[in-house]
Protein backbone atom coordinates (compact mmCIF):
# COMPACT_ATOMS: atom_id res chain seq x y z
CA UNK A 1 0.00 0.00 0.00
CA UNK A 2 1.36 3.60 -0.92
CA UNK A 3 1.02 6.16 1.51
CA UNK A 4 -0.96 8.67 -0.37
CA UNK A 5 -2.75 10.93 1.72
CA UNK A 6 -6.39 10.22 1.94
CA UNK A 7 -8.68 12.45 -0.35
CA UNK A 8 -10.60 15.39 1.39
CA UNK A 9 -13.09 18.22 0.43
CA UNK A 10 -12.44 21.79 1.09
CA UNK A 11 -14.93 24.48 0.53
CA UNK A 12 -13.39 27.63 -0.81
CA UNK A 13 -14.57 31.44 -1.02
CA UNK A 14 -13.31 34.62 -1.94
CA UNK A 15 -13.28 37.28 0.82
CA UNK A 16 -16.98 38.44 0.31
CA UNK A 17 -18.65 35.10 -0.40
CA UNK A 18 -19.62 35.91 -3.75
CA UNK A 19 -17.22 33.52 -4.92
CA UNK A 20 -17.84 29.77 -3.31
CA UNK A 21 -16.07 26.54 -4.90
CA UNK A 22 -15.42 23.09 -3.55
CA UNK A 23 -11.93 21.46 -3.97
CA UNK A 24 -10.94 17.60 -3.28
CA UNK A 25 -7.40 17.31 -2.53
CA UNK A 26 -4.84 15.08 -1.07
CA UNK A 27 -2.93 18.09 -1.00
CA UNK A 28 0.46 16.15 -1.21
CA UNK A 29 2.27 19.12 -2.34
CA UNK A 30 1.74 23.64 -2.17
CA UNK A 31 3.10 25.33 -5.02
CA UNK A 32 4.46 28.79 -5.38
CA UNK A 33 5.21 30.50 -8.37
CA UNK A 34 7.84 33.16 -8.86
CA UNK A 35 6.67 34.70 -12.35
CA UNK A 36 5.39 38.06 -12.59
CA UNK A 37 1.84 37.89 -11.23
CA UNK A 38 2.19 35.08 -8.87
CA UNK A 39 4.73 36.71 -7.23
CA UNK A 40 3.01 39.54 -7.04
CA UNK A 41 0.01 38.00 -5.21
CA UNK A 42 2.38 35.82 -3.08
CA UNK A 43 0.33 32.95 -3.71
CA UNK A 44 0.49 29.56 -2.06
CA UNK A 45 -1.48 27.06 -4.52
CA UNK A 46 -2.71 23.23 -4.49
CA UNK A 47 -2.97 21.89 -8.04
CA UNK A 48 -6.19 19.86 -8.26
CA UNK A 49 -7.63 18.56 -11.85
CA UNK A 50 -10.79 20.40 -13.27
CA UNK A 51 -12.86 17.08 -12.26
CA UNK A 52 -12.15 17.74 -8.86
CA UNK A 53 -13.20 21.03 -8.73
CA UNK A 54 -17.07 22.59 -8.37
CA UNK A 55 -17.83 25.99 -8.94
CA UNK A 56 -20.83 26.41 -6.25
CA UNK A 57 -21.92 29.56 -6.98
CA UNK A 58 -20.60 33.65 -8.16
CA UNK A 59 -19.12 32.42 -11.79
CA UNK A 60 -20.46 35.77 -13.03
CA UNK A 61 -18.63 37.67 -10.24
CA UNK A 62 -15.34 36.03 -11.35
CA UNK A 63 -13.64 38.44 -13.74
CA UNK A 64 -10.40 37.26 -15.32
CA UNK A 65 -7.08 38.28 -16.27
CA UNK A 66 -4.63 37.19 -19.12
CA UNK A 67 -1.11 37.87 -20.18
CA UNK A 68 1.47 36.60 -22.14
CA UNK A 69 0.14 33.44 -24.29
CA UNK A 70 -3.58 33.92 -23.10
CA UNK A 71 -3.83 29.87 -21.88
CA UNK A 72 -3.44 30.81 -18.24
CA UNK A 73 -6.56 32.36 -17.10
CA UNK A 74 -6.21 34.18 -13.49
CA UNK A 75 -9.45 34.78 -12.01
CA UNK A 76 -10.15 37.03 -9.49
CA UNK A 77 -13.47 38.42 -7.60
CA UNK A 78 -14.99 41.71 -9.36
CA UNK A 79 -16.09 42.64 -5.54
CA UNK A 80 -13.12 42.16 -3.30
CA UNK A 81 -10.11 41.67 -5.67
CA UNK A 82 -9.45 38.11 -3.82
CA UNK A 83 -7.75 35.63 -6.56
CA UNK A 84 -8.95 32.47 -5.42
CA UNK A 85 -7.68 30.23 -8.26
CA UNK A 86 -6.60 30.02 -11.85
CA UNK A 87 -6.53 27.63 -14.86
CA UNK A 88 -2.44 26.68 -15.89
CA UNK A 89 -1.14 27.26 -18.73
CA UNK A 90 1.35 23.94 -19.00
CA UNK A 91 -1.65 21.96 -17.49
CA UNK A 92 -4.78 24.07 -18.83
CA UNK A 93 -6.87 21.14 -17.12
CA UNK A 94 -5.71 21.48 -13.73
CA UNK A 95 -6.75 24.01 -11.49
CA UNK A 96 -4.33 26.02 -9.10
CA UNK A 97 -6.13 27.10 -5.78
CA UNK A 98 -5.17 29.61 -3.36
CA UNK A 99 -4.80 27.27 -0.56
CA UNK A 100 -5.57 30.60 2.06
CA UNK A 101 -8.98 30.95 0.39
CA UNK A 102 -9.66 27.17 1.58
CA UNK A 103 -11.85 27.15 5.02
CA UNK A 104 -9.90 24.80 7.30
CA UNK A 105 -6.84 24.32 5.28
CA UNK A 106 -3.54 23.92 7.27
CA UNK A 107 -0.37 24.46 4.75
CA UNK A 108 2.24 24.27 7.56
CA UNK A 109 3.06 20.42 7.53
CA UNK A 110 2.26 20.25 3.39
CA UNK A 111 5.70 20.47 1.66
CA UNK A 112 6.35 23.49 -0.80
CA UNK A 113 7.58 22.96 -4.31
CA UNK A 114 8.35 26.21 -6.20
CA UNK A 115 7.73 26.49 -9.78
CA UNK A 116 9.73 28.32 -12.43
CA UNK A 117 7.35 30.43 -13.94
CA UNK A 118 10.09 33.14 -14.80
CA UNK A 119 11.69 30.44 -16.81
CA UNK A 120 8.36 29.83 -18.85
CA UNK A 121 7.89 33.42 -19.51
ZN1 LIG B 1 -15.36 38.53 -3.53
Amino acid sequence: MSKQPPMKTYQGSCHCQAVQFEVDTDSAELTTCNCSICSRKNALMVKVHESSFRMLRGEESLTTYQFHTHTAEHYFCKVCGIYPFHRKRVTPDYIGVNVYCLEGFDPTEIPIRATDGVGME
